[in-house]
């Protein structure tokens, strides 16, 4: 291994914004999708794999996805 390869992370980019490994960048950009697929009864794990985990391990995110469903929540009725 040679270390980080920008090559790499290029590809790793392209195949989407979604993978295995959330940051919280991205979790930030997916989160309202995120809940609004929850508040409308889809299978929000489902169509944005890993969001859930990186929630479960990332205190920031977790607040922020907290808030953000009761908003939603609040504003669908
Ligand atoms: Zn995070």
């Amino acid at each position: 291994m040679t270390g980080s390869d920008p090559q790499n992370r290029a590809i790793a980019r392209a195949l989407g914004p979604v993978g295995p490994e959330v940051s919280c960048e991205t979790c930030f950009e997916l989160l309202d999708r995120y809940v609004e697929l929850e508040v409308e009864g889809a299978d929000a794990d489902a169509a944005l794999p890993g969001l859930r985990a990186h929630l479960e391990g990332c205190p920031a995110c977790h607040e922020e996805h907290a808030s953000l469903l009761a908003l939603v929540s609040s504003e669908t009725g």
